[in-house]
């Protein structure tokens, strides 16, 4: 059966990483969470002290690359693949407040995406690959089959975001959800470097409205065009 790419791209929390799993597990493909790989450089920044006073010492961060080691490992237990920084299991940790407050100024670094890019290119080479971001379809993979532009309103994205972190025990208001889902979607859409766009051939999935089921059988329908 013919293997294709599918780069999911969109705003915080639009749920591009839901049916990216979904997929995955209906196709059985691999799936790549980028984000979390940004998450996971931001986490090492956070745990090493090159974040001061809400700086980000960049010059240290780069230098500190080598000493960077990311990976994926299937949890066949929970069926998710979860991400690694230097060996140990960090998937809780990098959705804290915390990471999602300096993350984005961590993925404006070019030094740091050049490295990641890299990783995600290799992982993908041989097709059969879900991955999600917010340079996935413009610059990771430019000849994805399927591209997709996910959005939907703030207010709904951080109502869905919220009601996560308050599931896992974290102590956060909705507006301090609010507040960094909007931040990050600015500074995501104006950095320089690979800044969030939607590709000129990225179909857009707004979600406002849509139903889980909804919107998975839509896709599936643009799969299946693809096949
Ligand atoms: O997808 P998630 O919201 O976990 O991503 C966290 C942050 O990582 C984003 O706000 C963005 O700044 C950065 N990111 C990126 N490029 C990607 C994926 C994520 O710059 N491909």
């Amino acid at each position: 059966m013919k293997k294709i790419t599918i780069a999911i791209d969109g705003f915080s929390s639009t749920g591009k990483s839901t049916l990216a799993k979904q997929l995955a597990q209906k196709l059985q493909y691999i799936y790549v969470d980028s984000g979390a790989m940004y998450r996971a450089v931001a986490l090492y920044a956070l745990q090493n002290n090159l974040i001061e006073n809400n700086e980000l010492n960049t010059v240290a961060l780069i230098n500190n690359l080598p000493n960077i080691n990311i990976s994926f490992q299937y949890n066949e237990r929970l069926k998710v693949s979860e991400i690694y920084l230097n060996g140990v299991n960090v998937n809780t940790e990098i959705r804290s407040m915390e990471v999602s407050n300096i993350v984005s100024r961590v993925a404006t670094v070019p030094e740091i995406r050049q490295q990641l890019v890299a990783l995600q290119q290799q992982m993908g080479a041989q097709k059969g690959i879900v991955m999600d971001g917010r340079d996935i379809g413009t610059v990771v993979f430019p000849d994805a089959e399927l591209k997709l532009f996910m959005t939907s309103s703030a207010n709904t994205r951080a109502q869905r975001r919220y009601d996560e972190l308050i599931e896992s025990g974290a102590l956060v208001t909705f507006e301090a959800v609010l507040e960094n889902i909007t931040s990050r979607d600015h500074l995501d859409s104006t950095r320089e470097d690979s800044p969030l766009f939607k590709a000129t051939d990225a179909i857009e999935i707004d979600n406002s409205n849509l139903s889980l089921d909804q919107q998975f059988d839509k896709v599936l329908a643009l799969v299946a065009s693809k096949l």
